[in-house]
Parts: C-alpha cells; structure tokens; sequence
C-alpha cells in the first residue's frame, strides 16, 4: 500500500474509535477536540513530510523487511547511514513543529524488539522473532503510528514487582487463557498514544528470575477491549481551547501525554513477543532506551533550532540585535545545540550490525547524548528568557489585545523596533513562553529530563559502557606499570 498522507492518517486515526478521559469528560470524538488536535496534526506532519519534494527522500527508504518502500518513522535501520537519516528527519520534524512530533517512540521500541527477539529465540527456541517480523512487516505496508508503552507506575521505588501492595504496579501477565495472555497494569507518560493504531508493549526494567510474570512484551491495538485513556495535563493547556490562538504560543502543532490502563486486555499469542524470559527483559529495555537517548539528539536540536529562532527575533524586535552581550548568547545557544546534535550524529555514525540485522546505535554515545540533553535544553532556554526579557511573564492576553478599551494602550506601549508590528512581537513572545515555561516546555525541558530515562539512568550506563579497563591499562602502559 502506498505511504498514507496526513489526511489519510488522520482519517485511519478516526476509524479506531478511541475515546479518553480529558479533563474530567469521557470524549468520544478526539478529532475535534482542542486539547488534542494540534498533537494530531504534529503527527500528521510526519506523512505529509513523506510526500513533500522537499524533503520526502528523507523520510522514504525501502525496508528489507517487506521488500516496499515506506515512511522512515517505521524502518528497521539496516545501516549506520540509516541511523544518521533518522537523527536528520528528527531535527526536520522539530524544526516544522516546534514540538513533540510523538511518532519515534515506536520506531525505537520495533528496532529494540527486532534485534531482542532474534537473540532470544536463539537461546530459548522461542518463536517470538519470526512473529514480529511479521507483525511489523503490516505495520510497515499499512503506514501505521506505534505507541512504544515501557515505563510501569512502579510503586515504592524500594520494592520488586512482587512485593509490591499492588502486583498491577507493574504491568503483569495477570492470567493465560488458550491462544493467549491476559495482561494487567498500567503504562505512565504514553508520549502519542491517542495519536496511534498500535500499542507496543514492553518491560519496564531487568526483571529477575520469579519476576516472569512481568516480563511480557506483546502487541495490542489501541481500541482492544479493557484500554483506557486518561489525558496529561500540560501547563497552560486550555489556551488551546481559546479562539484567539496568539496566547496559545504554537498555534498549529503540540505534543500529548496518556495515562494508559491495561484492564484485563487479552493478547493473541500471535502478538507476545516476550513472555517470561526475564534474561532478555534489561537486553530490551537498554536498547530502547539507547534508540530513544539518540531520537532526542534529533527532535530536541529541531526545537531549539525553533527556540533560538525566535530569540534572535525577539533581540532585533527589541532593536538589540547588535549588542555583544546579545550575540554572544546567541552563539552560546547555538553551540548547545549543535552539541547535542553531534551527539545525536555520533552514536548514529558508530552504530553496528546485531545479529538480528539491524542496526544499534552505539550504547555509551547515546548515553552521553541524551545526559546533555538533561542539562543543554535548560540552559538555552534560560538565554531565552534572558533575551526575551520581562514582558515574558507579565504580557496581558490576546483577548486585551482585541478589547478596544485597552488595545490603544496595549499598541501605544508594545511598541518597539519600527520595522516590526506589536502583534508580531506578542506572537513571538508567546512561542518563547511556549517552550520554556507553557505547554511546549514539556517536550522541550521536562521530557529532556526525564524522558528516555531520567540522568541517573544515564549515569549507569555510561558507568557500564567506558570501557574504564582498557582506559587505565592505557595509563600503566604508559607508565611501564606492569
Ligand atoms: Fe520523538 Fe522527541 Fe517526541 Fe520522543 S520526544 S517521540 S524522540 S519527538
Ligand atoms: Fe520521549
């Protein structure tokens, strides 16, 4: 099947009939609702981009996999060069959207899986490999949006799965039944999950032996019976609900975020991928949470393309462009975010072959690319709420703006650079409030924190992956040590 358009995603979407909890409502109809319709149109972004002459030749590629050419958001990455592609389209989406484009987090999980599974079955002879071949050769040929669902509620951080009051804490083969598995449990901080067809399931940690029943990988829809939605509240959120979309700061795109439950939802043995083998549980979550580490070393650098754009607008509607003191952050800005880039590129262009085929990034690189992007983010947009100065927290509203008693005033007052109009410089402020302190900041700095895995996570690994031996028996060479 031919690679769908926006419009052809968007209508797939409507078909599933999934209604979530927003706001205290059951809603049935996501399409037209507020809160929800700009985090749809980020991800139709990512279909109409494959059929732009612009840019489309970076979003399709042919996959080995169905032997059809698809979109590169549903791609086993069969090179380094492919690693690289993928940082690339990242930056472009961030960079079209000004937000979380939501569409990585199953790639990420199906390039985990691909390789997961392959290594799995060959120590177990489990059959899980050839399964999700394919299952993801359909997700490939219908141009499908996969939520990639790991990290568990988890309770009391200081207690196992089992010993936990509550064993759905962590999601939990709860009963098998013939033909398949029923699960229970929930998936926190589900990034696009009302904006997919598919939920990809996975465990949230390295699970031990007697912890089998937490180690279960699988397949659902998103409209499989038991699954429910409650929608993340995000700061400033209701300004998308307003007519007037000059507060709102992103007027077309946003991200979204979903509490998910899993009650008792039955899984086709078809589309269990991981059932038990607790040896393979932390093999899963580390290459996930490597691939998503790296994604961030893309669509972050996209947003802060966004982010020091409108900062170097606002310095010359504010007519300081020239000031030293003004370039000098704004270069300081830029190095940041061309760092976090690097990092991105890094661990693409060291990516090698597993055994399965595809590619991995390169474990320590994407460690350190994404602990950057716990503290690189904060600092630019600090420099952009430095340059943006005061009137960021103290701008009256859009609807001031139309009041005719206060409008004179609000033009009278606003006025700054000539070459520039007052609304224009209300709308660019609104989009650096946006990102750094408004409902983008949640992509931009909370999600840079903890998402893929909060610093620690970081920290161990790259712990773990240093390879401190060899560094140390470099220096006792050096210093004829035996
Ligand atoms: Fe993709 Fe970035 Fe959103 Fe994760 S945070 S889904 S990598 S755009
Ligand atoms: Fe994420």
């Amino acid at each position: 099947m031919a690679l769908k358009t926006g419009e052809q995603y968007l209508a797939s979407l409507d078909s599933l009939n999934i209604s979530s909890h927003i706001l205290g409502r059951p809603v049935d109809q996501l399409a037209g609702h507020g809160l929800v319709a700009p985090s749809r149109r980020a991800v139709a972004y990512t279909y109409d981009a494959a059929h732009d002459p612009a840019c489309r030749e970076l979003f399709r590629v042919v996959s080995p996999l169905c032997g059809q050419e698809v979109n590169r958001f549903t791609h086993l990455h069969a090179c380094a060069q492919d690693l690289v592609n993928k940082v690339k389209m990242q930056r472009h989406c961030g960079a079209a959207t000004g937000c979380c484009f939501q569409r990585c987090v199953g790639l990420d999980a199906a390039n985990a899986v691909f390789s997961t599974t392959f290594e799995c079955d060959q120590r177990h002879g489990t059959p899980y490999h050839a399964r999700f071949r394919d299952y993801w050769a359909w997700v490939q040929q219908e141009d499908l949006v996969v939520d990639g669902a790991m990290t568990d509620p988890k309770g009391d951080r200081g207690k196992r799965p089992s010993a936990q009051a509550d064993p759905d804490l962590f999601l939990r083969v709860k009963e098998r039944r013939d033909g398949g598995v029923v699960i229970s449990g929930a998936k926190l901080h589900q990034t696009g999950m009302l904006n997919s067809h598919e939920i990809l399931v996975m465990p949230t940690m390295t699970m031990r032996p007697g912890e089998e029943a937490w180690a279960i990988c699988c397949a659902v829809p998103v409209n499989a019976p038991g699954v429910r939605y409650i929608y993340g509240r995000q700061a400033s959120d209701t300004r998308k609900l307003e007519a007037d979309t000059l507060d709102v700061g992103n007027p077309v795109f946003g991200g979204q975020e979903v509490m998910t439950v899993f009650e008792d939802v039955f899984v086709p043995a078809e589309r269990v991928f991981l059932d038990g083998e607790v040896d393979f549980s932390g093999v899963l979550v580390e290459r996930f949470a490597s691939y998503h580490r790296q994604s961030y070393g893309g669509c972050k650098v996209g947003v802060g393309d966004v982010l020091i754009g409108a900062t170097a607008l606002m310095a010359a509607m504010n007519g300081v462009e020239k000031a030293g003191h003004i370039r000098e952050k704004l270069i300081e800005m830029n190095h940041l975010n061309e760092t976090l880039y690097a990092c991105g590129l890094a661990c693409s262009h060291e990516g090698q072959a597993t055994a399965a085929g595809n590619f991995q990034v390169n474990l320590l690189l994407a460690n350190v690319c994404k602990l950057n992007v716990t503290r690189l983010p904060y600092e630019i947009a600090r420099l952009a709420t430095d340059i943006a100065g005061g009137l960021l927290g103290t701008l009256p509203s859009a609807a001031d703006l139309n009041d005719p008693a206060t409008r004179p005033y609000l033009l009278k007052y606003l006025a700054a650079n000539p070459a520039f109009t007052v609304i224009d410089r209300v709308k660019v402020l609104r989009l650096i409030e946006n990102l750094t302190a408004g409902a983008g900041a949640v992509g931009y700095l909370i999600e840079s924190m903890h998402g893929a895995g909060p610093p620690a996570a970081q920290r161990i690994m790259i712990e773990r992956q240093a390879g401190m031996e060899g560094k140390m028996a470099a220096a006792k060479r050096l210093l004829a040590i035996a």
